[in-house]
């Protein structure tokens, strides 16, 4: 697991597995866990870690209702879950398939936990709109297409933005559970602007990236969705992401459009 700093009050984690991201933002004494890292031994740490670097973690926030962002309360078991309502209504008609999908994942993984994913009722955010952190808020902006459901988190003290799963270096845009097309590149043109003031952007996975950097994958990941609505199959992948991995989501893209 590394542990990166972008500003003195936000510093991500990225977790072994997936690279998958979370984001520790703080305002004053109090702090935020948004989403988590995959494997048992980083969750074990990462009170430790959140700790020593001053961040008392006193609620946690979920960017979406995929497994593998919501397992924040194996680290902080007492913190409350906050989510956007498109969030709170998939855990609520999905439910049981974050605790059926992580035991398949420990499952083929050979994987022990200390106990099974407990998720009681999440807290509904404003979204758009902000959440009270310390003396500050952090703004929320909806962000569905990957899944049904879903929100961006701006820190505007710190100028980073936590995407959720967008605008990865590593992944391709990924359409699954509800997500569309549509919704996708709706998301992409509402994030444009925040993109270009952020310092940073935090994708769900991949590690943190520059402002810029973030800026051109955007516009990369435009460019794909037009072509697989256009194209189909046919739709050219971006350049730095063409692994047998990408090449599989984008088969899985090509058969969720044409459902
Ligand atoms: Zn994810």
């Amino acid at each position: 697991m590394r542990a990166v700093g972008l500003h003195p009050d936000v510093f991500v984690v990225t977790s072994r597995f997936w690279q998958t991201t979370c984001t520790l933002v703080r305002s004053g004494d109090e702090a935020f866990c948004v989403d988590s890292p995959v494997l048992p031994d980083e969750l074990e740490i990462l009170p430790a870690v959140a700790e020593q670097a001053g961040f008392r973690v006193v609620g946690l926030l979920a960017t979406h209702a995929d497994w593998d962002h919501l397992l924040g309360r194996y680290a902080f078991p007492e913190a409350p879950l906050g989510v956007a309502e498109s969030t709170a209504l998939r855990l609520r008609n999905e439910p049981g398939d974050a605790q059926r999908k992580l035991r398949d994942f420990d499952e083929d993984n050979y994987m022990e936990r200390p106990g099974p994913l407990g998720l009681p009722g999440a807290q509904v955010l404003p979204v758009p709109g902000v959440c009270d952190l310390g003396e500050q808020a952090l703004e929320l902006h909806p962000a569905d297409g990957h899944t049904a459901d879903g929100m961006a988190i701006w820190v505007p003290w710190a100028s980073v933005l936590v995407a959720g799963d967008y605008l990865s270096r590593l992944e391709i845009p990924m359409i699954s559970s509800g997500g569309s097309l549509s919704a996708y590149l709706a998301t992409l043109n509402r994030l444009e602007p925040v993109v270009e003031q952020a310092a940073h952007v935090v994708p769900g996975h991949g590690g943190p990236i520059d402002g810029t950097r973030a800026a051109a994958i955007l516009r990369e990941d435009r460019t794909y969705l037009e072509a697989l609505r256009d194209r189909g199959a046919d739709a050219a992948l971006p350049l730095a992401r063409r692994t047998g991995a990408q090449k599989r989501i984008h088969a899985d893209n090509v058969a969720a459009v044409a459902a």
